[in-house]
């Protein structure tokens, strides 16, 4: 045993489980789990990628991510992510009118840079929105902003966001290497990177299981993400059973929380968004899942 291991083991007590599901309150078991319900998740690209990874392969990268995932559910899950065509939107969140996109997009600007000090978006916690940059800590790589029905646990929408105003994104092989050498080698990986941050999307919170690709850490260089591993992979076939409705952490998910149409956690979206509109200024909740940094 090292001289390291005692405070290792106390930072993940009860973290070390294969797979640890989001819930309505982070880390709170008495809370919902989040989960879809939908049976199609339709994500985009923005059409801006990221301009400092070699050609577009930040494009292919993301795809793999996806399709990394899809391929378990294609297994042994009850939904399907599919890729839509890429948008100019570059707004995260959700809203009750109009288009809401399940958006992936490189940030390369950090707000601090670009945003006045007495700018009222500092308040109202929307400059990565306001203008287009990176509001979130520094050292944070990537933050999936997910949107769900605090009562149902049912997610509406889930937005990820990469800091390339800090880091440098990759997509080759080889050795690691740090800014600004990128070429021909590992500085941080799109796909090590998204391919965690799509385990956030449908659902996923940070586990300290050696190996797990939702370990909350990613050194330089690391590409041991971009394959889901079995702790992961076992949450998507009992998460969302193939032939079965997805599965809610507290039952009853009563027919009263989700209006008329819904029952018990088979609820869609649709059911739901009819009471959504009345309640959504107490029942919406965001939550941000991040991957630090080294
Ligand atoms: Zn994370």
């Amino acid at each position: 045993m090292t001289p390291l291991a005692p405070i290792l083991l106390a930072l993940s007590l009860g973290q070390t489980a294969p797979y640890v599901r989001s819930r309505v309150d982070a880390g709170d078991t008495r809370t919902q789990c989040l989960y879809w319900t939908s049976s199609r998740i339709v994500w985009n690209q923005s059409t801006y990628g990221n301009p400092d990874t070699q050609g577009d392969t930040e494009f292919d990268a993301i795809r793999a991510s996806f399709q990394s995932w899809q391929d378990i559910f294609a297994e042994c899950g009850n939904l399907t992510l599919e890729e839509g065509p890429r948008v100019d939107e570059r707004e995260v969140g959700y809203r009750r009118q109009g288009d809401n996109t399940n958006l992936v997009l490189f940030r390369t600007r950090d707000c601090n840079t670009v945003v006045p000090a007495e700018d009222a978006c500092w308040d109202d916690d929307d400059c990565a929105n306001a203008y287009d940059c990176w509001d979130d800590d520094d050292n944070t790589i990537a933050i999936t902003l997910t949107t769900y029905d605090e009562r149902s646990g049912i997610i509406y929408d889930s937005d990820i966001s990469f800091n390339a105003a800090r880091f440098s994104f990759t997509t080759a092989n080889g050795p690691t290497c740090f800014p600004p050498v990128t070429t021909n080698c590992v500085a941080t990986d799109v796909q090590n990177t998204a391919t965690h941050e799509v385990g956030h999307l449908i659902g996923l919170d940070h586990t300290r299981a050696s190996g797990s690709t939702m370990f909350p850490n990613a050194p330089p260089g690391e590409v041991s993400k971009r394959i889901v591993d079995t702790g992961s992979r076992d949450f998507v076939c009992e998460a969302y059973p193939k032939g079965q409705v997805s599965q809610a952490c507290l039952h009853p998910v009563t027919s009263l929380e989700l209006g008329p149409k819904a029952g018990c956690s088979a609820a869609g979206p649709g059911g739901a968004l009819s009471l959504l509109g009345v309640w959504a200024l107490w029942l919406m909740r965001r939550a941000r899942r991040q991957e630090e940094g080294p």
